[in-house]
């Protein structure tokens, strides 16, 4: 049975749950109250996944209702949201960089992470915001040092939607170098809907897409990324511990505004990002205003139902 992990609540006060199939084949929301107190690295390293199949088996978990409750991102604060470059060849193309031949790595700050379908700020002086839809893989298993990429496989707990949104003039001409002020605005990393164990999905093949205002702008496949999830899994554990829980973003294909063929994100625009298994994201932005704190604490209008749709 395919399941969907999910965190429903206001900013902060998220509850874990989890959706499945009914013997009818009607989808159900199910609290994980009984068995966690939140979906994070602590859940997914103590076989939460799996104790979590046990026990829809049994009939353990009480339905909830869903209906009018915000969407939190699938898992809790990651202690790294770790993000791969570059990882699309026409990607690459459109941004004026040869496609690497190892993995080009960047971090974000986790305090980034925001829910799906919460509003999401502009920066008060931002002209060059741009969309980045990737899939997102969440560890269950500290990776250090592996020594396969088979082992890395091992250490991924699922995959989801992510956002990387980026502010170009900041991220480039502005970076002296390197990318991090473009990459670490405030509710710049919405995650979710879901959280999709690895066995449940193919992460290899998977389509992913970008809307703005209704308009397609991404629309690629996962199994034309450069470094697969197990690849860069692997990778990455030479050169830092990953952690249950963390995140990492594995880049975005082409059809972003810094190819030049389409405007940045204005405020009022919607953006909706879906990538096939993994549900739907979507988005409506607005201008932060300077002297207001950034935050992502904003709600979206958007209920966990909707989400369900994608
Ligand atoms: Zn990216």
């Amino acid at each position: 049975m395919t399941l969907k992990f999910a965190r429903l609540g206001t900013t902060g006060n998220e509850q874990p749950a989890v959706i499945a199939q009914d013997a009818d084949g009607v989808e159900k929301y199910f609290s994980l109250a009984s068995l966690t107190k939140d979906i994070d690295g602590g859940f997914l390293a103590s076989d939460g996944i799996a104790r979590t199949r046990e026990a829809l088996k049994s009939s353990e978990l009480p339905e909830i209702s869903a209906e009018g409750v915000r969407v939190g991102s699938p898992v809790a604060r990651p202690g790294s949201v770790v993000c791969i470059g570059l990882n699309y060849t026409a990607h690459a193309a459109e941004s004026g960089a040869t496609p690497p031949e190892v993995p080009v790595v960047f971090l974000k700050p986790s305090n980034t992470v925001s829910g799906p379908f919460d509003r999401a700020p502009i920066p008060p002086s931002s002209e060059k915001y741009d969309w980045e839809v990737e899939l997102a893989i969440v560890i269950g298993r500290e990776a250090s040092y592996l020594s396969s990429v088979a082992e890395a496989e091992e250490c991924i707990a699922g995959y989801a939607v992510a956002n990387d949104l980026s502010e170009r003039e900041y991220q480039i001409p502005g970076a002296a170098g390197q990318w991090t002020k473009g990459k670490s605005l405030p509710g710049s990393t919405p995650l979710g809907p879901w959280l999709v164990p690895a066995s449940d999905i193919d992460a290899g093949n998977l389509r992913l897409t970008t809307t703005v205002n209704g308009e397609a702008r991404q629309d690629s496949n996962t199994s034309d990324m450069i470094f697969d999830a197990p690849t860069i899994v692997h990778h990455l554990s030479q050169y830092m511990v990953l952690e249950p829980g963390d995140v990492i973003i594995t880049g975005t294909p082409e059809g972003v505004a810094l190819s030049g063929r389409f405007p940045f994100i204005h405020p009022g625009d919607v953006v909706e990002l879906e990538i096939e298994g993994l549900g739907r994201q979507r988005q409506e932005y607005y201008r932060a205003q300077a002297g207001t704190p950034g935050s992502s604490s904003s709600s979206g209008s958007h209920t966990a139902l909707a989400g369900t749709n994608a």
